[in-house]
């Protein structure tokens, strides 16, 4: 059997709009054979999830996408075949979720300096008690036309330097490496070309990464082009990191991004599922 691998997605216990059970069916429709949920900040679907995928005949990788900060700048990392009940991870897990609520307070009070009230009680709302994040405010800004575009939401109050952008420091990057490896898991780069940074900046970034005992990096993601598969897998090359494929998939609404729909893995990586 072609065994399809997407190792990075997510449900509504992020800034997903399917529930887990969804999203599972959804996998195994697209011929994903392994699937990892990998919601922003939390392990609230993974039990779903897991019997989801057990009643639908797919692995499922036990995964989480944590915000980091290094240096000051916010960089992703996905951990995968995580014990999600381990104590230090959630420990860790907790303090990002409560960031993450002060952080829409703030948020929506920018927002109401600009005139635009409720989005508080609409995100919290939206959230369904997972967690909250940029996205959500995106989606009220969209519904409640004072944009006409997910991208303009960004563009005009939430992306950096914004009149809504709120600064925050998130987890220490070697510590939510430390969780995720005291998990039983592997620290992965997510979509590594996302970050508007120098390449010597990158090049520090990624050493520190290794060091600090991360051991992938996402070479395939949902949108990658033939351009970009070649930068990345250049990146696990030089710093010997094995490759991850994850699609980074939210929503059936954007038409660009599916679950499973990855280009292959180029035949010369070490393929991150040879670590679980
Ligand atoms: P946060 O982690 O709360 O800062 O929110 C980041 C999330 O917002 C990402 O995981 C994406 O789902 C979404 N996002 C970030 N940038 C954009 C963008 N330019 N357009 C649409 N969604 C975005
Ligand atoms: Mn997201
Ligand atoms: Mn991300
Ligand atoms: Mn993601």
């Amino acid at each position: 059997m072609i065994e399809t691998y997407d190792l990075h997605c997510h449900s509504i216990a992020s800034d997903g709009s399917l529930t887990p059970t969804e999203l599972v069916q959804r996998a195994k429709a697209m011929g994903v054979t392994s699937l990892a949920l990998t919601d922003h900040d939390t392990i609230n679907g993974q039990q779903e999830a897991q019997t989801a995928a057990r009643s639908n005949a797919i692995t499922l990788i036990p995964g989480i996408e944590l915000s980091t900060t290094w240096e000051n700048k916010c960089f992703h990392i996905v951990g995968l075949n995580i014990d999600p009940e381990h104590s230090n991870l959630n420990q860790g897990i907790q303090k990002l979720q409560t960031l993450r609520t002060e952080r829409a307070k703030k948020i929506a009070n920018k927002l109401e300096k600009k005139s635009i009230s409720g989005s508080y009680e609409a995100v919290i709302k939206a959230a369904k008690g997972g967690m909250i994040t940029r996205a959500h405010f995106s989606s009220y800004l969209l519904a409640q036309n004072y944009v006409s575009t997910q991208q303009e939401a960004f563009d005009k109050y939430l992306g950096k330097g914004k009149p809504a952008f709120v600064s925050t420091v998130w987890a220490d990057l070697h510590d939510a490496i430390d969780w995720i490896n005291q998990a039983g898991g592997v620290a992965v780069v997510a979509h590594p070309l996302r970050y508007k940074m120098t390449a010597s900046w990158m090049r520090r970034f990624l050493s520190f990464f290794k060091e600090a005992g991360g051991q992938g990096i996402e070479v395939v993601t949902g949108r990658s082009n033939p351009d970009e598969i070649r930068r990345a897998m250049l990146y696990a090359t030089q710093y010997d990191l094995a490759a991850s494929v994850g699609s980074d998939f939210h929503t059936p609404d954007n038409k660009w991004v599916e679950l499973g729909r990855l280009a292959p893995l180029p035949k010369n990586m070490t393929p991150i599922w040879e670590l679980f």
